[in-house]
């Protein structure tokens, strides 16, 4: 059924269900011995969100530890440089450890203490999710084991040096392809050993109910801040909110508070190379219904169900699913979900350095150029971008493929 903004008002108290079913998409989909722990995570945290508590001490931590609330910024030169249309961003990029994630990742720690539990476990591609996890491990004082695919730990030397230093271990995967994949299966394996002590901390709104709940409730903050600070800059609502969408955690932090509101939502997948099996990771523009790491939701699956390849430019966007809200949200209308491709990105990527100062992650600038593409296309109005983190942890590889992208500029 196709629904409009009207029909959103009591979205949260209705979605998900109590076995975490956004329409027909997320549930549980777990080995029987890893169903007892993952009830103690979803019965822990349908206490803790109620708690004054819990509510009152992760707002201290948000203001006082990650330097919250973002500002929402408008890019005047870049807006100028394209015509009328306005372009805005909120500043997850300026949230301590420089993107959106540590928001998740604190809110999973504090669940961990109130728990009493003593580590945090997960797993890493690129290791942006093993770099926030380990921050907040250091933060509650708890041990923090990260596993990694050996391949990808030599792809990403800085960030495995980053979480060390944090005082987290990161243990290698050393089976299959080495990369993701195994890497997910690890920490389960490892979690199941050790859930008595231990919780597991998934890095998007992804996986086996409550963490699509759970990680998308922790995020919301970023909608909620940017819908108060874009009414009170501008006293209107804007024309189309936009993210990017790996596993979607960024994307829907910024666009539930919106869902009720006469606001264009609109979600951006990477077309990597373009629409071939193995070149993009666009799950929803080319994905089917499926199960996969424990949930149900539209994916990048072949005959039999099993992952395939994906790809991007952003390391951060390269996941073959979607969180199951989105599908829900995709299927009912109200999302409407677009690509970019790799060098649509770059080239938003280097306009923003230009022209604002600002050095996106490549995943944020993937946002960036669908809200170019749009002011490009219309003359009035606005469009506000959640700019999901920054590109510090870019910058040697955009160097190397795109130097200072002179191609860029020579139109
Ligand atoms: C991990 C990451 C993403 C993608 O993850 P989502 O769960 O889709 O938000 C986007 N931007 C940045 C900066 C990231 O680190």
């Amino acid at each position: 059924m196709q629904k409009t903004y009207r029909d959103f008002d009591n979205y949260l108290k209705e979605f998900p269900t109590s076995e975490g079913r956004f329409g027909e998409y997320g549930g549980q989909y777990l080995p029987p011995e890893l169903i007892p722990a993952f009830r103690e995570i979803d019965d822990a945290y349908e206490t803790i969100c109620h708690s004054a508590q819990f509510i009152s001490e992760l707002r201290r931590i948000r203001r006082e530890f990650q330097g919250r609330p973002t500002p929402v910024f408008h890019c005047e030169r870049l807006s100028r440089s394209l015509g009328k249309c306005q372009i805005y961003l909120k500043r997850e990029d300026l949230n301590h450890t420089g993107a959106h994630k540590l928001n998740h990742c604190m809110g999973e720690g504090l669940l961990a203490k109130f728990l009493g539990k003593k580590k945090l476990i997960a797993e890493t591609g690129a290791g942006q999710h093993g770099v926030a996890l380990a921050t907040a491990a250091a933060y509650f004082g708890l041990e923090c084991d990260v596993y990694m695919g050996e391949v990808d730990i030599a792809k990403q030397a800085p960030n495995v040096t980053r979480m060390k230093m944090l005082g987290a271990r990161v243990i290698p995967v050393t089976h299959g392809l080495k990369t993701l994949k195994e890497a997910v299966d690890a920490a389960f394996d490892a979690y199941l050993r050790e859930y008595k002590d231990a919780i597991y901390c998934i890095g998007s709104v992804v996986g086996p109910h409550p963490f699509p709940k759970m990680v998308r409730d922790f995020q919301m903050i970023v909608g909620q801040e940017a819908r108060e600070q874009f009414l009170e800059m501008t006293g209107i609502f804007p024309d189309v909110v936009t993210a990017c969408v790996g596993g979607g955690s960024n994307s829907i932090g910024m666009f539930v508070p919106f869902l009720a509101d006469p606001v264009d939502i609109v979600g951006v997948e990477p077309l990597g190379r373009g629409p071939g099996v193995g070149d993009n990771a666009a799950s929803m523009a080319f994905g089917s219904k499926g199960v996969m790491h424990g949930f149900e939701s539209i994916m990048l699956q072949d005959e039999k169900g099993e992952p395939l390849p994906v790809y991007s430019i952003a390391s951060g966007l390269d996941y073959p699913s979607v969180g199951p809200e989105h599908a829900y949200l995709h299927d009912c209308g109200r999302v409407r979900y677009e690509t970019v491709s790799d060098e649509e990105a770059m080239e938003a990527f280097f306009l923003l350095c230009r022209l604002e100062g600002i050095i996106p992650a490549i995943e944020s600038a993937h946002a960036l150029a669908y809200a170019i593409r749009y002011a490009r296309n219309n003359s009035t109005g606005s469009i506000l971008v959640n700019l999901s983190g920054r590109g510090d942890k870019d910058i040697d590889y955009v160097f190397e493929h795109y130097g200072y992208g002179e191609k860029f500029f020579q139109k």
